[in-house]
């Protein structure tokens, strides 16, 4: 059997055992030990993602044995990631989870780690993987409220609904730490603000990425339902209307947009009045980085 092989047989087995009470891990550190054996390399750890599961073994395990072994692990894991200089971006492109969101909890990154995380896009993106049913659940209900009032096409070019789901709950998970009712409290209030059709700008913002998840994950009432909101939408605006005084033909710069497909904040966008004057103005945006097009209302 190929180390990948292995790999692949023991994370089948850590799989079942990240269950939320973390009960049946009997069997967790011994597979653990298993692992810590193996010649594993950058190439297995990518393809096989055997990091974000033993990651949420260690978030549900109460035996601190596994605990410690499965940091231990992950820390060497992430050594690869710091003596890869080759770009490893020739991985396939839905290695969609890895191990950036364990980065992200410990020590903020280096400049070093950020230049290497631009080198390998594709191996670590920054999404998080949970098996935790209670913040999948939560993820779902946050996607479809992001999707209030809107086709997908409307925002095409932009992260999808899911994606800005998951940072979000990433986002408010990583503050509090489990999901009891400060949790649920927190997604409930996010729902209700995303869904309310009187608020469109907090969709839109959000969507667009004018709102940074890790923004909105700790946001107040107020603050979503009015100035703070109302007042990146004011700059926004005024930033075209400037831009049409000056009437220049190629748009303003920004970095209040996100691209969803490459995910920086380079962007370029023209304000239009698509249809009759009392409507909202439809905005297209370029992406200076990749090329990117969408528009929005
Ligand atoms: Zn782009």
């Amino acid at each position: 059997m190929s180390v990948e092989e292995e790999v692949m047989r023991i994370q089948k087995k850590l799989s079942k055992m990240t269950s939320d009470d973390g009960s049946g891990q009997e069997q967790a550190l011994d597979l653990l030990k298993e692992l810590q054996s193996l010649k594993i390399n950058l190439d297995v750890l990518t393809k096989t993602r055997i990091g974000m599961t033993v990651n949420a073994l260690r978030k549900s395990s109460k035996d601190d044995d596994v605990i410690t072994l499965a940091k231990t692990l992950i820390k060497n894991w992430k050594k690869f990631l710091s003596s890869s200089d080759t770009g490893k971006s020739s991985s396939s492109s839905d290695a969609k989870e890895s191990k950036k969101d364990e980065k992200r909890k410990e020590d903020k990154p280096k400049k070093d780690d950020r230049e290497r995380d631009r080198k390998l896009p594709t191996a670590f993106p920054p999404t998080s993987v949970t098996t935790d049913s209670v913040r999948l659940k939560c993820r779902e209900m946050l996607a479809s409220a992001i999707k209030t009032n809107s086709k997908d096409e409307d925002f095409e070019g932009c992260a999808s609904a899911e994606e800005l789901a998951e940072e979000l709950e990433e986002a408010i998970f990583q503050e509090i730490k489990n999901t009891d009712t400060r949790y649920r409290n927190r997604i409930r209030s996010r729902i209700s603000n995303l869904k309310d059709i009187k608020n469109p700008t907090l969709r839109t913002s959000f969507r667009v990425g004018a709102i940074t998840a890790q923004r909105l994950a700790s946001m107040t009432a107020e603050e979503m339902a009015n100035d703070d909101v109302k007042q990146l939408r004011e700059k926004f605006n005024k930033e075209a209307i400037n831009d049409a005084q000056l009437a220049t033909a190629q748009g303003t710069k920004t970095d209040m947009l996100k691209c969803g497909k490459c995910k920086k904040r380079n962007c370029t966008y023209n304000q239009l009045q698509t249809r009759s004057s009392d409507e909202p103005m439809t905005t297209f945006v370029l992406c200076n980085e990749c090329g990117n097009r969408w528009k929005f209302c």
